[in-house]
């Protein structure tokens, strides 16, 4: 196999180099800082993505027509590296960006995606993913959340989300909902994009362990949903439901977690207990060596499943792998962060350390619930990667059946 880039691959990663070098925010390859306050942050990022999407720099895997740059998938993969490698900000709307542009590129009709392209990019509109409820997550075709049409060319929601990101911020929102509960569960869905500035719609934010307050509860009473807002067919929105989740497992955090055990190699280099450094203790250096050798197998795997999607055309289910690997790698090798430290990962975050990780080790459980659980991607690689039979006692209709 040939790992090596061509040309041309060059070329765009060293003209997004040269970029980021010009354009990262203000002070940030020296000190990767976010704002503290919640509005701040929130203005900080979209000033952020609106300086990326001004040099066709925030939907790159987009096609030319809709701003995108029409990256090829190793490109799309150069931009992840690149982006780890300054630890660049997010992009605020990033399951804008990911999730609902490319499901709207593939199903939406020309209008729609007229309308909402433009501003997806630019940040200039949030949007949120309206599928799980409290008792609808994995199992997400037994949601509930209502939809009926009142006559007038709209339809009337009432019901409750959960979990919801961004949804405190968000100006529309991708929403799954029940307009016939007659058949099969898998049946009778039908997707809006709803307007979240309405008075049929309310959020209540969920504090996190880790303070991030980014995921809400939403509550629809009697939220209006136009007509023409309907993505694919009336009940037919499993379908949509399925185009999108394939995206949502289609990507990978291995180069950030490889640029956090960097971090943490120069951290035990340099840090002493009785004045040996503590990558010189056996049991460290082990494991030191054990992380590296899971995140090298973590990019090859990455590059076969991206071989893989080069030649069909479309996200496969190994997309799974890349999910569960990265959260479980994240979540370990942060563990591991915190215990090295010892006594001093107590002082949460801008503490004396340099290597500071125990608000993205608690963050770590909840990355691997989003987007199906760990569990859910092992039964999706066993079924439909290794070909394995269903597993019969599970009832459950989960994202990607
Ligand atoms: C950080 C974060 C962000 C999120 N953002 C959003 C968002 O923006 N929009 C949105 O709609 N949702 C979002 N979610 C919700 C997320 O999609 C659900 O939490 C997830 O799908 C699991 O659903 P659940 O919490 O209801 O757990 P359940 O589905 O009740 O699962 C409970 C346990 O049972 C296991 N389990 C369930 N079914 C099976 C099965 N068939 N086989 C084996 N094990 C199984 C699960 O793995 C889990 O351990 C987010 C969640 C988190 C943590």
């Amino acid at each position: 196999m040939d790992f090596s880039y061509t040309d041309e691959q060059e070329t765009f990663r060293h003209e997004l180099r040269a970029w980021l070098e010009e354009n990262a925010p203000e002070g940030w390859l020296e000190d990767p800082e976010l704002p503290d306050d919640d509005a701040e942050r929130v203005e900080f990022l979209r000033d952020w993505q609106r300086t990326l999407a001004d040099d066709g720099w925030a939907g790159v895997h987009w096609p030319e027509e809709y701003g995108g740059r029409g990256a090829s998938l190793v490109e799309q993969t150069i931009y992840r590296e690149e982006m780890a490698r300054i630890n660049a900000p997010p992009q605020i709307n990033l399951i804008g960006i990911n999730l609902i542009a490319p499901t709207l590129i593939e199903v939406g009709t020309e209008a729609q995606k007229q309308r909402f392209l433009p501003k997806i990019l630019s940040a200039e509109e949030i949007w949120c993913q309206g599928y799980s409820e409290p008792e609808a997550g994995s199992d997400v075709a037994s949601l509930t959340t209502n939809a009926e049409a009142n006559g007038d060319g709209e339809w009337l929601v009432n019901g409750q989300k959960i979990w919801t990101s961004y949804a405190h911020v968000a100006d529309w929102c991708f929403l799954v909902t029940r307009t016939d509960d007659s058949g099969k569960k898998h049946e009778g869905l039908t997707v809006f994009l709803v307007e979240m500035d309405q008075d049929g719609i309310s959020t209540e934010p969920i504090h996190q362990p880790h303070d991030d307050r980014t995921f809400n509860q939403v509550y629809f009473d009697d939220a209006v949903a136009s007509a023409d807002l309907v993505v694919g067919e009336i009940d037919r929105g499993w379908d949509v439901v399925m185009t999108l989740s394939a995206f949502e497992h289609g990507s990978t955090s291995i180069y950030s977690i490889e640029q956090r055990y960097l971090a943490l190699l120069e951290y035990c280099r340099t840090e002493t207990r009785n004045g040996t450094p503590l990558v010189e203790r056996d049991r460290i250096r082990q494991q030191l060596a054990d992380f590296d050798a899971r995140i090298q197998a973590a990019k090859a795997t990455h590059y076969r499943n991206v071989s893989k999607q080069a030649e069909s055309g479309t996200p496969g289910p190994e997309g799974s792998m890349d999910l569960l690997i990265s959260d479980e790698l994240r979540h370990d090798l942060l563990n591991f962060a915190v215990n090295v430290q010892g006594p001093a990962a107590a002082l949460w975050e801008n503490g004396h350390n340099a290597f500071d990780e125990t608000s993205g080790y608690i963050r770590s459980y909840g990355a691997w619930i989003a987007a199906g659980t760990g569990d859910i991607q092992r039964n999706i690689i066993g079924e439909r990667v290794l070909g394995l039979p269903k597993d019969n006692k599970s009832k459950t209709s989960h994202r990607s059946e």
